[in-house]
């Protein structure tokens, strides 16, 4: 068997085109533009890429972006205070800190103090909680992309099987949950889990975040399993790479995500998803 690729990187563009519509229906309807506020504190290379991509993603649908870049020695309170001032700010839908911060800062005072009505990440603990008991919320965007595009292959979730390695706030756990509500049985791997393999190879659907090269590799999977790698490792070339050994796996899962072009693509895609729901507003 060779795998079909989901190729995140055109999903994510077909679903862009589609919110361009919607924010323009939005404006004529409500002459509302949803406004997302980026919040950069330091120069972190890695940071300052990705705020980029999500301002260039926002601008090809429409949404308006804001960038307020801090220096790296912003105390903890300015940063607070700041964020107050945004959740006061009606012309603001979305409010984004990009993580992580310098650590004299507590990034879950910082997540915390956003305002839950716009919490485009997904991270406060409001939101998670309103996740977790499948109340309409915004979705951590890598766990939403990933069901995504699980759906948009007509991949069947409920009554599967899914394995997921990796248990952080941001990527393993949600993930977990959102496909628990999809009805899936859900087991979770870790750093601590004892004979990786005897659970991997049980898995219909496995998702791997681990930010590890390659751990995961043809003969820890079965035959015509769903494999989604999540992993982004850079490599001595500077190239990226997944957690999931490519050219092995894909010669016996059924479906499979590359890396990169995969879930990254799909991550911005559905930061664009929340903020035109927080421009709607959320409901009960
Ligand atoms: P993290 O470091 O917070 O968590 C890693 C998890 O992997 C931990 O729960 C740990 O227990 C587990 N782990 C570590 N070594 C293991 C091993 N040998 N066997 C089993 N489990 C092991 O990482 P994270 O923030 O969840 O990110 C994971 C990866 O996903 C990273 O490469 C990150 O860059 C990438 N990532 C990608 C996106 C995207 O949009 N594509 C978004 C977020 C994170």
């Amino acid at each position: 068997m060779s795998a079909e690729i989901i190729n995140g990187k055109e999903l994510a563009q077909q679903l862009r085109n589609e919110m361009k519509k919607e924010v323009l229906a939005l404006k004529e309807s409500s002459n509302i533009t949803p406004h997302l506020t980026v919040i950069l504190v330091g120069d972190n290379p890695a940071s300052k890429s990705y705020v980029k991509g999500k301002q260039k993603a926002s601008n090809e649908v429409g949404i308006s972006s804001e960038l307020i870049q801090l220096p790296e020695n912003t105390t903890e309170q300015e940063l607070l205070t700041t964020i107050e001032d945004l959740n006061q700010n009606n012309s603001v839908h979305g409010i984004l800190v990009q993580l992580p911060l310098p650590s004299h800062i507590s990034e879950q005072k910082v997540i915390e103090t956003i305002e839950p009505e716009k919490d485009v990440d997904g991270f406060h603990p409001i939101s998670v909680g309103r996740m977790m008991t499948g109340k309409d919320t915004f979705l951590p965007c890598t766990p939403f992309g990933i069901v995504t595009m699980l759906k948009s292959k007509n991949i069947q979730i409920e009554g599967q099987h899914v394995v997921i390695i990796g248990r952080s706030n941001i990527v393993g756990k949600p993930v977990g949950q959102l496909l628990l509500n999809e009805n899936a049985t859900v087991t979770y791997c870790h750093s601590r889990t004892k004979d990786l393999t005897s659970y991997t190879e049980q898995a219909d659907i496995l998702i791997v975040a681990i930010g590890k090269a390659h751990v995961i590799q043809k003969q820890h999977i079965k035959e015509g399993a769903v494999v989604i790698d999540v992993g982004i490792n850079r490599l001595e070339d500077g190239s990226l790479t997944g957690d999931v050994d490519f050219d092995s796996v894909v010669e016996r899962a059924s479906f499979l995500t590359p890396v990169p072009k995969g879930v990254g693509p799909m991550t911005i895609a559905m930061l664009l998803k929340n903020t035109i729901k927080a421009a709607k507003g959320l409901k009960n």
